[in-house]
């Protein structure tokens, strides 16, 4: 392909932004192939033709603005005259990445100075393992409040290294709420009590949080899939963690927040790469770190702030949401959301087709209009929308707009 000069459509966002602005041309073996008008923010007129509406669970859509920004510094980050990609992963620039990244992290979630931020390896996941290894010894009982699969997942991991009990366990409903944290029994001696926060699959998200049984016990949250996509008062918690692929960054970073005092009690058998000790002794740099993905996650943070920080983020994810749940409820019965209405998720929509027999078409439509990835987990069946924080209102409206098509044409 020929090389393509500078001044491509996507011009105008370079110019809108200082820092897209390339220090020099691209070399001539570089090519960049971009083909409609991108401004401040994607919009559906902006949106670049090549580009889909992305509707994944995760890895999910990006900011179109921080691609730019990391497709503008690929080839020579910020002058140092090599990638993020090639650079030591324990020498000063990358540290300077990851301090940038941690800072502007604080400042998004107001992070306290007694909580340490480690970026790790290994997915959320990971973390059902990392978190009873490193809170709590293995006869020391846990609490897990169970409302969605991901839950599920990680109470049965906790079976491996400690004592956990389900507190209670949505799976009989289908996981389509959350119950009243008043009738409860949760453990008096249990070291945590255990959280999803927003549950993918299902679509259940905690509006507000339960305190642990134990005064001495703490709050742990899987944040995965809503993580930074409002504020949230982080002293409720003592540890939450994160797989980045859905609001922050790519696979295989996984961010972690814990109080500093439930740091270093790991238990014995606790291999280096999941103790939290090492990896906040070591600002997250002991294990080889997933650069990129910390770099990515990085640009996000710094997004996010630009866009007036997570209680802006927070109103553009009601009003998103808003518009497809009233949408679903609107059409009558042909369009359904089994979750409890209040405490349907921001982030991650899952609806059903009255005639269900219509769904391999309604997805094949969709594709075709350039919305991918609607299909429900497959646990599930069904649909999902995630919307997560890069997905601009313009794409739900397109879907909202698309689904009354389809229903005309079905019902
Ligand atoms: N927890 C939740 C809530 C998730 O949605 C996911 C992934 N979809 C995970 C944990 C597992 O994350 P990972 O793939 O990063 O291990």
């Amino acid at each position: 392909m020929a090389a393509t000069p500078i001044t491509t459509p996507h011009t105008p966002l370079f110019q809108s932004h200082a820092f897209l602005k390339p220090k020099a041309t691209f070399p001539k073996r570089f090519s960049i192939s971009c083909s409609s008008t991108i401004q401040d923010r994607p919009s559906l007129q902006s949106q670049s033709q090549d580009r889909v509406f992305n509707f994944a669970a995760g890895p999910a859509t990006l900011p179109e603005n921080v691609l730019l920004k990391a497709q503008s510094e690929l080839y020579n980050w910020r002058g140092s005259g090599m990638s993020v990609m090639e650079m030591s992963h324990r020498g000063k620039d990358f540290r300077s990445i990851i301090e940038k990244a941690e800072a502007d992290l604080r400042a998004l979630l107001d992070v306290p100075e007694d909580y340490a931020v480690l970026f790790l390896q290994g997915g959320a996941t990971t973390q059902f393992a990392s978190v009873p290894l490193n809170l709590c010894q293995p006869d020391d009982t846990v609490d897990y409040l169970v409302t969605g699969s991901w839950g599920d997942k990680a109470f049965k991991e906790a079976k491996k290294y400690c004592n956990p009990k389900v507190v209670w366990n949505g799976k009989s409903e289908n996981y389509v709420r959350v119950p009243s944290f008043d009738g409860l029994e949760l453990s008096p001696n249990a070291k945590y009590l255990h959280i999803c926060a927003n549950e993918t699959i299902y679509g259940v998200e905690f509006k507000n949080y339960p305190v642990p049984g134990n005064p001495n016990g703490v709050l742990v949250a899987d944040m995965s899939s809503n993580f930074c996509s409002k504020p949230v008062d982080v002293t409720k918690f003592g540890l939450i963690y994160a797989g980045a692929q859905k609001n922050v960054g790519p696979s295989g970073v996984c961010i972690v927040i814990v109080r500093k005092d439930l740091i270093g009690n790991a238990q014995e058998i606790t291999p280096v790469m999941l103790d939290y000790k090492i990896h906040a002794d070591n600002n997250s740099l002991y294990n080889t770190p997933p650069c990129y993905g910390i770099y990515m996650c990085g640009l996000v943070f710094e997004d996010l702030l630009e866009q007036g920080g997570l209680k802006e983020v927070e109103k553009k994810n009601e009003k998103k949401a808003g518009v497809l749940y009233n949408a679903i409820d609107e059409s009558k019965g042909f369009y359904r959301c089994p979750v409890e209405k209040s405490v349907r998720s921001l982030m991650n929509v899952p609806f059903t087709l009255e005639k269900s027999e219509l769904e391999a078409e309604f997805l094949k439509e969709a594709e075709k209009e350039k919305m991918v990835q609607l299909k429900g987990h497959r646990s599930v069946g069904g649909m999902r929308a995630s919307i997560y924080n890069a997905m601009p209102l313009a794409g739900v409206e397109k879907l909202v707009s698309f689904m009354k098509d389809f229903q005309a044409k079905h019902a």
